[in-house]
C-alpha cells in the first residue's frame, strides 16, 4: 500500500523512547498557531512511498533502533490510517517498537466503522504520544482551528483499549499558558489509566521560516519562547491536577 510522505528523519531521538526512524507523514486537518511543518498540511504537497520501502530503509539502519523503533508522526498521521496499519502489521510481525504520534483530531466519536479501523491500528501499536493542544474548547479553538471534544474522546478511547501513550502539551505563552487551564489538564489526566508520561514542550520559533517560505504570516511573530522555569511551573500545575484527581477516585472506590 502506498501512503503520501513528507519527510523521514532516520535518527530520532525525541519522538518516543530511544533512536528511532520518524516518518512524518502528509497532511494535516488543524491550524496550529505555532506549527512547525505548515508544510505537511495539504496532502496533495506529499510524496508516496509503499510500506516495504518504508520497512527497506528501516532495516537499513536496524542496528541503530534496537532500544527504539519506529514513529509515525505528521502532518496528522491517522488521515492515512490503512497505510499505517499495514505497515506496523508488517513491523510488529519482525518485533519492531511502533509509535504514532497524534493529536487524534480526525476522531470522530460514535463512528464505528472508524473506531474498528482504529482497534485494528492498536492492536499493533505499542505506544502513542499524544498532543493535547489545549484543555479549553474554545481556546483549543483559537490555537488548532477545531475545538477539542473529539480530541479529548480520542484520548478516552485510546486509553479504554489499554494502549500506553506518552501526553505532551506545548506551552505557548499567552495562549495555552493559564494557570487553571494547566491545573484543569492535569485532572483530565489523572482520570486516565494508561497515560504513561507527561511531557511539557515549550514553544518555540523554528517552524516560522517555513510560513514565511509559503507566503503565509507567521501568527505568533511577538509571542517570547517560554523560560525553563515557567516549562517546570506548567508541569508542577498539570501533576498538581493530576495528583488531585486520582486521589478523588481513590476515595470514591474506598466508598
Ligand atoms: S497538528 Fe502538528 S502538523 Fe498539524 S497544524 Fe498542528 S502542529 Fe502543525
Amino acid at each position: 500500500m502506498e501512503g503520501r510522505y513528507h519527510s523521514i528523519e532516520s535518527f530520532g531521538n525525541v519522538d518516543g523512547p530511544g533512536t528511532r526512524m520518524v516518518l512524518f507523514l502528509q497532511g494535516c486537518p488543524l491550524r496550529c498557531l505555532y506549527c512547525h511543518n505548515a508544510d505537511t498540511w495539504l496532502m496533495k504537497d506529499g510524496n508516496t512511498i509503499t510500506t516495504d520501502e518504508v520497512i527497506t530503509r528501516f532495516e537499513k539502519n536496524i542496528a541503530f533502533y534496537r532500544k527504539g523503533g519506529i514513529t509515525v508522526s505528521g502532518g496528522e498521521p491517522l488521515l492515512q490510517i490503512d497505510f499505517i496499519t499495514e505497515l506496523f502489521t508488517k513491523l510488529q510481525a519482525k518485533g519492531v517498537h511502533t509509535c504514532i504520534d497524534t493529536s487524534g483530531a480526525v476522531f470522530q466519536p460514535g463512528n464505528q466503522h472508524q473506531e474498528e479501523k482504529l482497534k485494528q491500528l492498536l492492536a499493533v501499536t505499542d505506544l502513542l504520544l499524544i498532543d493535547i493542544k489545549h484543555i479549553d474548547s474554545a481556546k483549543n479553538k483559537i490555537l488548532t482551528g477545531q475545538p477539542n471534544e473529539h480530541m479529548l474522546s480520542f484520548i478516552r478511547f485510546v486509553d479504554m483499549q489499554k494502549v500506553p501513550f506518552w501526553i505532551r502539551h506545548v506551552l505557548v505563552p499567552g495562549y495555552s499558558d493559564d494557570q487553571d487551564d494547566l491545573y484543569q489538564l492535569g485532572k483530565f489526566i489523572g482520570d486516565l489509566n494508561y497515560a504513561k508520561v507527561l511531557e511539557v514542550l515549550p514553544y518555540h520559533r523554528m517552524g516560522a521560516n517555513k510560513w514565511d517560505m509559503m507566503g503565509m504570516e507567521y501568527p505568533l511573530e511577538t509571542v517570547i519562547e517560554p523560560s525553563k522555569e515557567s516549562v517546570m511551573e506548567a508541569k508542577q500545575l498539570i501533576f498538581k491536577g493530576i495528583a488531585e484527581r486520582q486521589a478523588e477516585r481513590r476515595a470514591a472506590q474506598k466508598n
